[in-house]
């Protein structure tokens, strides 16, 4: 079956997107990106069972090791960056050493995080094997822990050397995980890519019936336009900004719900569909894009509306502690339209609150 390849253009640093089935069963392509004696697998309980021994037949020959952790968020701490360093200790890795992230954000923030520090950066190889990682958090270099205090609070840049995307391995990712991965997935369309919204308004039941070619053109598009935001703006001076919309509302959902409540792409799905109505409110955008944007989202099975219980001055304040927030003042990704998300700055509370409430 078809292989797709794109590129991260980073100068020195590019490093190559493939998208495929079956990716994992090429052996020799990953191993071409283990060039030291060194390798640790990091993946957690759920992937391992499926796709670790397939890893570890490419790295025959190497000296590696693996770590198996318990899956969830809850487990993106301090403790187990740790644990992750006392596993590359316990190989005798050194600067020539490549840590290999098998498995979805969670594992791949934290093994990334950990080939950032491991002495002083060691290389890092991707492979995403949610949806989410495939179209978001594999690509872009961010890796972080969280602290008790709030997510992603400890973290790096640091650029992997490949990401294989192999979409087999999403035949046994959860409905639930899958869904909350095309959260994602609709927001490149809304912030870059009307076309691609209305590709996805026509294959929005090829998608949640897991049609592989669906899945791997919606894949490959999102990973194009990741790779070109990241090339032009690494460090979110700017353009990686607009990343963000419906982050901003969807963090401070997942934080005042703490764990158990939505998923990552639940809680951007409704962020999104709040910073559109909110952007409609204030006379910036139509607000037929916004309905086009919530029936997508619907038809998804993906929440558009806060769930219950919440308390709208909590989620404010969450919002004014979101580390994208500057000095207080409440910076929100919002948009024009369909296609056109943009940085606005100094959004007035009321209006903001009148969103929460509606
Ligand atoms: P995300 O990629 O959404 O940030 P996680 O890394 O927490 O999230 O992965 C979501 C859940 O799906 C975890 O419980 C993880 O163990 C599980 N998982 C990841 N990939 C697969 C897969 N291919 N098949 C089955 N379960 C998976
Ligand atoms: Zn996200």
């Amino acid at each position: 079956s078809t292989v797709r390849e794109l590129q991260v253009e980073l100068g020195a640093r590019a490093y190559p997107i493939r998208i495929g089935r079956g990716l994992l069963d090429d052996g020799a392509g990953l191993a071409a990106r283990v060039p030291g004696r060194h390798a640790l697998v990091v993946t957690d309980r759920n992937v391992a069972p499926h796709y670790l021994a397939r890893v570890e037949a490419a790295l025959a020959g190497k000296s590696f090791g693996k770590l198996v952790l318990p899956p969830g968020e809850q487990e993106k701490t301090l403790a187990r960056f740790g644990d992750v360093m006392a596993a590359l200790a316990a190989l005798g890795a050194s600067r020539d050493a490549t840590v290999i992230a098998l498995g979805g954000g969670v594992v791949g923030d934290l093994a990334g995080f950990a080939a950032a520090c491991w002495m002083r950066g060691v290389g890092f190889v991707q492979l995403p094997t949610t949806l989410l990682a495939m179209v978001d958090s594999s690509v872009g270099g961010k890796t972080a822990v969280d602290l008790p205090q709030g997510k992603n609070l400890v973290g790096a840049f640091h650029q992997p050397s490949a990401v294989f995307a192999d979409t087999a391995t999403l035949d046994t990712l959860p409905g639930r995980e899958l869904r909350a991965g095309l959260a994602e997935v609709v927001k490149y369309g809304a912030i870059a890519d009307p076309v691609f919204f209305d590709w996805l308004e026509a294959n929005a039941e090829a998608l949640l019936a897991r049609d592989p070619e669906a899945l791997a053109e919606a894949i490959a598009v999102s990973c194009a336009h990741k790779a070109g935001i990241v090339a032009r703006d690494e460090t979110e001076q700017g353009e990686r900004m607009l990343l963000n919309f419906g982050h901003t509302f969807g963090h401070a959902i997942e934080t005042e719900q703490g764990y158990g409540g939505l998923l990552h792409g639940e809680a951007v799905a409704v962020g999104m569909v709040l910073a559109a109505r909110l952007s409609a409110d204030l006379g910036r955008a139509p607000w037929s894009d916004t309905a086009r944007l919530a029936t997508l989202l619907e038809r998804l099975e993906l929440p558009v509306a806060l769930p219950p219980g919440l308390s709208g001055d909590a989620l404010l304040a969450r919002m004014k502690l979101d580390k994208k927030a500057v000095s207080g003042a409440l910076r929100l990704i919002l948009w024009s339209g369909l296609g056109r998300a943009e940085v606005a700055s100094a959004v007035p509370e009321a209006d903001i609150r009148a969103v929460l409430d509606a």
